[in-house]
């Protein structure tokens, strides 16, 4: 049969479009076989429409597409049994749509296509990014249709004539471009079917099935089926059990432990999406991975970037979201003003709630088993989405230090009548570490009060995000303050004490505590059944800089150096003791010199302050030579450091060798 061969001008109006095309989306050419594949996928899905509508009476079985690859020779075919073009379908669905708007398109995103890489489907068109010459073999399904065969080498120039395909369907053949010999690799292949196709709607078959024979892998006669057609988001949620979410978890990530729980998305007005979302188990936020969910638009899969259609905290999710109604060849930057998107992410981060809830009400034990690993993405929820946070008010969780889980309303309800302050406020005690803290936490327990255990990375911005929530509420952590401080029930009587008396407590204790750290001693009547000494970290302080190294903002609270309260309890008979010690050792502070008067000059007024200075540093130098040489002043202060972990290197060796000594003198 004699071909006759039309020539024509493809409508493009920018001459060299195929340089400028290969140039911009250099980064993104192996998308050119997703575009070929799913174009492949949706003429195969009309015949079946048409088929299902009746419009086609012709049996037509197992459907299917199917790539075959010459290495050698470095052609490329993309081969499907749908519906076909006639000869008016090329010219008009490729000679002059795909061209021409293709042509307009990166006319209008000259200066952004590199934003656009990715999601941006360049259609059939995109197959001249990887190929010198591409052809298209086509017969349609209509009746008494004829083949067509159409080719193109890459100039705007194209030819179209009859061909002689038997069946119905199109061969696309992509003559592979000599700097796109990648492609022409059989394993490149097999990866980006895998990575784009791997739930598409038809089976996508390339090379055989493979069995070990003979010491080795070899071709079977079965055709290899690349793809799930039915995804299990596809699916009913109905017909499915947690067994089957959870194979479908390992299907995407064979690598990971299993999930906590899941969610299946299903909506269809008033928009459309599908979708499996994973709560993996997250221990350290540094360990987190983001990007694990995918996004696909019916069942072909478009990034794993969906950061710009959830909320940040969902990204810490794993699963797969699919809606054609996410548009995909647009700037990341409109994504996020898009009407559509940010119904999606209101949806979505409502469906997220939605599930914890129930899981709260029907499943408490699962999520209290579970609350460990779950809670670095509750918490971040809170801290960064409001509407998240007020929902997580009913299903959050408080664990104590006994491993007791509580709602908000539980623990409100647990420890109100106990932990009520003079004020009115609830004091939530807690703790960070029950090891280092075990002193304090027996202390609190001991006076009958809970202390909860918040040892998370994100815990003290939480702390402060709950102390805004919860009405009339304040954190306090247990070693943050003498007990009796931190839920005061009265007005305390402050103790009185005279300025140089004060002055020479302070110094006493500077002189024997460890260098480097800021102090504040105050003296104050504990009762003499307490310890002598207290050493507490002011809650206020400490919560800053743990929220400024995390890079919460506020640098200054981190750079300051780490600072304490002393509290000298006054009523402790050792305390007396030293007191009474330095009282009788220490000569009192000699009599200031007088102030210089108003009138005098600023060198005398200098002079005099040395002066008065002067005999205070020699008052001080007395107090340090005391305290330096006091046993008991050593031997209580070490012990409360001992009690905080701050007892180190050679302070903790001399405390060693003191207490020994005071051992043998009690019981040799
Ligand atoms: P899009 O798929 O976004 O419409 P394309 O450039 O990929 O753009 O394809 C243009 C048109 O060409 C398609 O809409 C379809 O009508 C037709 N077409 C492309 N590939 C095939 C195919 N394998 N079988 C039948 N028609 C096809």
């Amino acid at each position: 049969m004699a071909k006759k061969l039309n020539k024509g001008q493809i409508g493009v109006t920018t001459e060299n479009i195929f340089p400028v095309i290969k140039q911009f989306l250099y980064s993104d050419h192996e998308i050119f076989l997703r575009e070929l594949v799913a174009n492949a996928v949706d003429a195969t899905k009309k015949m079946k429409a048409l088929a299902l509508s009746g419009d086609c009476k012709e049996e037509l079985g197992d459907l299917k597409v199917r790539i075959e690859l010459d290495e050698k020779k470095k052609i490329l075919r993309i081969i499907d049994e749908g519906i076909g073009m006639t000869e008016e379908e090329v010219d008009k669905y490729i000679n002059q749509i795909a061209f021409s708007s293709a042509g307009e398109f990166l006319e209008k995103y000259k200066d952004q296509i590199g934003s656009i890489i990715g999601h941006f489907g360049l259609g059939f068109y995109s197959a001249f990014m990887v190929s010198k010459k591409v052809t298209i073999d086509t017969l349609s399904w209509q009746e008494g249709a004829k083949p067509v065969k159409w080719s193109c080498d890459g100039s705007p120039e194209y030819e179209m004539g009859a061909g002689d395909k038997k069946e119905r369907g199109t061969v696309i053949t992509l003559y592979l471009d000599d700097d796109s010999a990648e492609f022409a690799e059989k394993s490149r292949i097999e990866g980006l079917l895998n990575k784009y196709c791997k739930f598409m709607p038809v089976p996508v078959l390339f090379g055989k099935e493979q069995e070990w024979k003979d010491g080795k892998y070899v071709d079977t006669d079965k055709d290899k089926v690349i793809n799930n057609i039915e995804p299990l988001w596809a699916k009913a949620p109905s017909e499915l059990k947690d067994e089957d979410y959870n194979k479908f978890y390992r299907e995407l990530y064979p690598m990971k432990e299993e999930p906590l729980f899941h969610i299946h998305l299903n909506v269809d007005y008033p928009f459309n999406l599908t979708g499996i979302l994973y709560f993996p188990k997250i221990k350290e936020r540094m360990a987190v991975e983001r990007n694990k969910i995918s996004l696909y638009c019916n069942q072909m899969f478009v990034t794993d970037h969906v950061d710009n259609i959830v909320p940040d905290f969902l990204t810490l999710l794993h699963g797969v979201i699919d809606s054609p109604d996410i548009p995909l060849n647009v700037s990341r930057s409109y994504l996020q003003s898009d009407a559509n998107v940010k119904k999606i992410s209101t949806y979505i981060t409502k469906k997220v709630a939605d599930r914890l809830e129930e899981i709260f009400k029907n499943e408490r034990q699962a999520l209290e088993e579970k609350w460990d690993n779950l809670k670095l993405f509750i918490e971040y929820g809170m801290l960064t989405d409001e509407k998240f946070c007020e929902r997580a008010m009913t299903f959050a969780l408080l664990k104590n230090t006994e491993g007791k889980y509580f709602s908000f309303e539980e623990y409100r309800k647990a420890v109100e009548a106990g932990q009520t302050d003079k004020d009115g406020k609830v004091v939530y005690l807690y703790a960070t570490d029950t090891e280092k803290q075990y002193a304090f936490i027996e202390e609190a327990k001991n006076k009958g009060y809970d202390v909860l255990l918040l040892d998370c990375e994100l815990d003290s911005h939480w702390v402060n995000l709950l102390e805004q929530k919860i009405e009339k509420t304040s954190f306090a952590r247990v070693d943050s303050d003498s007990i009796g401080n931190l839920i005061r029930k009265d007005d305390k009587v402050k103790l009185e004490m005279k300025e140089d008396e004060r002055y020479d407590l302070e110094n006493l204790f500077k002189a024997v505590l460890p260098e480097g750290n800021d102090y504040y001693v105050t003296g104050d009547n504990l009762g003499a059944d307490e310890a002598p000494i207290l050493i507490t970290q002011s809650e206020f302080m400490r919560r800053y800089r743990e929220m400024s190294a995390l890079g919460g903002g506020m640098n200054f609270y981190g750079e300051m150096p780490d600072s304490y309260n002393i509290t000298v309890n006054m009523e402790h008979p050792l305390v007396a003791k030293v007191m009474a010690a330095k009282q009788a050792e220490v000569a009192p502070q000699g009599e200031l010199p007088a102030e210089a008067p108003q009138d005098a000059s600023d060198a005398e007024k200098e002079e005099a302050r040395k002066a008065r200075e002067a005999v205070r540093e020699a008052h001080k130098a007395d107090v340090q030579a005391f305290a330096k040489g006091s046993e008991i002043l050593h031997q209580i202060t070490d012990l409360a450091l001992l009690a905080n972990g701050m007892l180190k290197g050679k302070a903790l060796s001399d405390f060693i060798a003191r207490s020994r000594k005071v051992v043998e003198d009690a019981y040799l």
